[in-house]
């Protein structure tokens, strides 16, 4: 394997991204989707809760607002929505209730992450879709509703969001994003190479007759393309969001965009020679070279705010291009495949040998920081893992680790939760449904074993995930998925 080549590529196709502006996305209606059996007995190896009325005592509440923490609390779920929550002993439980002693336990909102993908890298620039490992583990990781940030193979993403809804795969709720719509030059076989504006409008307007949810341009999109994929999609009501690089963060955001994928460093705006409509390979040096104070950044990040730009950061995927980083855990490589395995471990023993001056080790630190300064500017910032690279970001276990590095870059526990779940859902325009832990809400419920306020790595240790009620237990997914991500 020409493995700085497929390197090359992940980086390119990793971090793509574009949504859209202000307007909740139309919710899709889905024609013709694949029919799902009403109520599938695949979930029942994993769910541990099933019963209407639940009360969880004692338990510590991180609620998703960015409150901080508040100790022994009840909450009373009835019929897949939070009727109750507060101090304990207050709360009253009623005869029938199925309690949950949740003593030296943290509840979360479940988590809305939004750049997922339901595609893994499998070497030499393809992209395989887990039909079957993902959606679980995605759960298993505390995420219960996600953004899909570009599909690779589009129907089966739109099938399996019929599917889960209708209950018969378990998962989160998904926001579908359309294939990525690129210009020339991306060496991925699978991506559609936009040829000019016309081009882009009819590829837009295709997956929206076909009820995709957002879109997502990539890389080598040109202005005037983009320009059109923005009006047609807002014409649509959706979103559009990218991951940019011949277009810069200001060009974008002058254009009406949503949201711009991987913080901020996919920001050509930063490189000197720039060409219009064209991706210089010296952002990543521009970005490393530019004081982490730089005015220019901030002023870029006040003209980003002023536009209501949304920006999504994905930690974890720069955090495998560094060396003397903690490597994946070990629970999370047994998810993979044996030959995915080896590519993962091939690829990190190569970024070791890396330099400590090398240009993402020197801006990885700095991308936590400039999000950081986004959200104190009033920024609406968003979370996601990004499952590529060469194959380090895992669901299940990268949605914590994303969550534990806004920590390690300055967010408190609770800022960063709100990051991965309200944020996420005022996004998406649901955040009256989801995203926080309130009454009359959606149960989406995260238990953690343990305190994570005081120490961030509490959150590796999740036990139980409720979605609309229902309890998932998450070492039954992980057991039943061993060694199958990179298969299927
Ligand atoms: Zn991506």
């Amino acid at each position: 394997m020409n493995l700085s080549r497929s390197i090359a590529f992940a980086l390119s196709l990793c971090m793509s991204v574009a949504v859209g502006a202000a307007e909740p996305t139309k919710p899709a209606t889905a024609p013709a989707a694949v029919q799902a059996p009403a109520k599938s007995p695949a979930q029942s190896p994993f769910l541990a809760y099933e019963q209407s009325l639940l009360a969880f005592t004692h338990a510590d509440v991180v609620d998703g607002t960015g409150a901080p923490i508040r100790r022994d609390q009840t909450l009373l779920i009835e019929n897949g929505k939070i009727r109750a929550l507060g101090a304990s002993g207050r709360i009253a439980i009623p005869k029938d209730a199925t309690v949950i002693d949740a003593r030296g336990k943290t509840l979360l909102p479940g988590l809305v992450m939004m750049h997922e993908h339901m595609f893994y890298p499998t070497g030499h620039g393809n992209y395989s879709e887990m039909v079957y490992s993902f959606p679980a583990l995605y759960l298993a990781g505390g995420v219960t509703t996600l953004r899909t940030a570009g599909a690779m193979l589009p129907y089966a993403d739109l099938n399996m969001r019929a599917q889960i809804q209708a209950g018969a795969i378990a998962g989160p709720d998904m926001d579908v994003t359309a294939p990525l719509l690129n210009g020339p030059g991306l060496a991925v076989l699978a991506v559609k190479v936009v040829n000019g504006a016309d081009d882009a409008e009819r590829a837009v307007s295709y997956w929206a007759d076909e009820s995709v949810d957002s879109y997502k341009a990539y890389m080598h999109i040109r202005r005037d393309e983009l320009q059109r994929i923005i009006e047609v999609a807002h014409r649509r009501s959706r979103k559009v969001t990218a991951h940019l690089c011949s277009v810069t963060f200001a060009e974008a955001s002058a254009m009406g965009i949503d949201n711009l994928e991987h913080g901020f460093a996919f920001a050509s705006d930063f490189v000197t020679d720039k060409q219009a409509d064209t991706c210089p390979a010296s952002i990543t040096r521009s970005l490393a070279d530019l004081d982490v104070d730089a005015p220019r950044m901030h002023e870029l990040i006040d003209l980003l705010v002023a536009r209501k730009v949304a920006i999504t950061s994905t930690l974890p995927v720069f955090e495998t291009l560094i060396a003397r980083r903690p490597k994946v855990p070990e629970a999370a490589l047994s998810m993979l495949l044996p030959e995915v395995r080896e590519q993962y471990e091939a690829g990190w023993a190569s970024m070791q040998t890396k330099p400590a001056d090398w240009e993402w080790a020197r801006l990885f630190p700095k991308l936590g920081r400039w999000e950081k300064r986004f959200v104190d500017a009033g920024g609406l910032l968003l979370a996601g893992t990004d499952p590529t690279g060469y194959g380090g970001v895992i669901p299940g276990y990268a949605s914590k680790r994303q969550i534990q590095l806004m920590v390690e870059a300055g967010f408190s526990f609770e800022e960063a939760v709100r990051v991965a779940s309200l944020n996420g859902a005022r996004y998406l325009g649901r955040d009256a449904s989801i995203g926080s832990l309130e009454v009359g809400k959606r149960a989406d419920v995260v238990m953690i074993d343990g305190d994570p306020t005081r120490d961030a790595s509490a959150i590796e240790r999740m036990p139980l995930v409720f979605k609309e009620g229902k309890g998932y237990k998450t070492d039954a997914i992980f057991e039943a998925m061993k060694g199958k991500v990179g298969l299927h």
